[in-house]
């Protein structure tokens, strides 16, 4: 069977195909600055520094990092996943003295606890939504205790998908990705950082391809002529991404997150109704990434891998294994982006019954 429907919106499909121009041409400066706009809107901040970055959501994590942080600076991090993990990796390599604030892989992260980590560190950095557990982390009181630490939070799952208000809640450096619930192919990081946090910039951080003094030179230049090169941007990309947002932004806010929530509650009780368990607490839940315990027994006969397998050969369903201490335990179910509609998560939960005979 041929590859299933497509994970992206079709009006990116059809930026992806416009005309490939060259990345100093002015008419794509005008797409570039409307794309900056766009996300400016999306994550809810009037942050001057706001960009697409060059690079999937890892590279915006580690931006994140290596423009603020030194060797030796104190870095908590909220440990509850994969990519928390990810976080303290990256912070290790550069030098810093990680502080690792640990809850359970499904348990969010309690914000007194990151707090009250370390008496001034020089950043915070949180994951919003674990991509590897189904679970929201709370932002706004790290934001509100945070007193001089910059406050680094990770959107790659939650961005377009659930609220995300950088100003409002005192985050500092914010980054996402663009194959989640923006509805866009990989290939671009959303990065805005506050004033208070432009201010602290490091003049030559190690890596000079993530340099965000050199990146606001070349993207935030009005002119042709003002615009010092750096890299050449990925114009099809920066296309598909003014596009997303166009459809985020046309369809509304408030509107996505909530196509994104019903149909992740129709998920989620559906799940339940087969007898399954869900991983996460539903006080803390996300709706665009769900995580459901693998039954102890397949009466199908099937083993999980198998099962998923299945799902994709015969239904044309990804669905994700678990990772990390949740390998093999779980599936995580994503409902994002333009794959948010209750027909895909009815398909599913019909196509999982079969799978599981129930
Ligand atoms: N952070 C989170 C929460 C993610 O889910 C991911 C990827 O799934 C990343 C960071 C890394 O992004 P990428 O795979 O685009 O580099």
């Amino acid at each position: 069977m041929g590859p299933g429907p497509s994970n992206v919106y079709p009006e990116v499909t059809s930026a992806l195909v416009r005309p490939v121009i060259g990345h100093l041409d002015p008419s794509f400066l005008t797409v570039l600055d409307e794309t900056m706009e766009r996300l400016r809107q999306v994550f809810k901040t009037e942050n001057s520094l706001t960009l697409p970055l060059s690079g999937t959501g890892s590279a915006g994590m580690e931006a994140a990092l290596v423009n603020f942080v030194e060797p030796g600076d104190p870095v908590v991090v909220a440990v509850n996943g994969l990519f928390g993990e990810r976080m303290c990796e990256v912070a290790r390599r550069i030098g810093a003295e990680v502080v690792r604030v640990e809850a359970g892989w499904g348990t969010p992260v309690d914000p007194e606890a990151v707090l009250s980590a370390h008496d001034s560190p020089k950043v915070i950095a949180v994951v919003h939504a674990e991509t590897s557990t189904g679970v929201r982390n709370e932002i706004a009181p790290l934001g509100e205790g945070k007193k001089d630490a910059l406050l680094v939070v990770d959107t790659v799952t939650s961005l377009g998908g659930i609220e995300v208000a950088l100003d409002e809640w005192g985050v500092d450096i914010a980054y996402s990705g663009t194959q989640k619930c923006l509805g866009v192919p990989p290939g671009l990081s959303p990065i805005s950082v506050s004033k208070r946090a432009r201010d602290q910039l490091l003049p030559a951080p190690t890596s000079w391809y993530l340099d965000l003094n050199l990146l606001a030179k070349y993207m935030e230049s009005k002119s042709v002529a003002g615009r010092v090169y750096h890299h050449s941007a990925p114009v099809s990309m920066v296309f598909a991404l003014h596009a997303g947002l166009g459809v985020l932004l046309d369809d509304g806010l408030d509107e996505t997150w909530k196509r994104h929530l019903e149909c992740g509650r129709r998920l989620q009780d559906g799940l339940e109704a087969l007898g399954l368990r869900l991983l996460a607490d539903a006080s803390c839940r996300l709706p665009q990434l769900t995580t459901v315990e693998v039954p102890r027994t397949l009466s199908s006969g099937l083993d999980e891998a198998e099962c998923r397998r299945v799902l994709l050969d015969r239904y044309d369903i990804e669905i994700g294994s678990g990772v990390g201490p949740l390998a093999g335990k779980v599936w995580r179910i994503g409902c994002m982006g333009h794959t948010a509609r209750l027909k895909n998560v009815d398909a599913l939960l019909g196509a999982l019954a079969e799978v599981l005979r129930r």
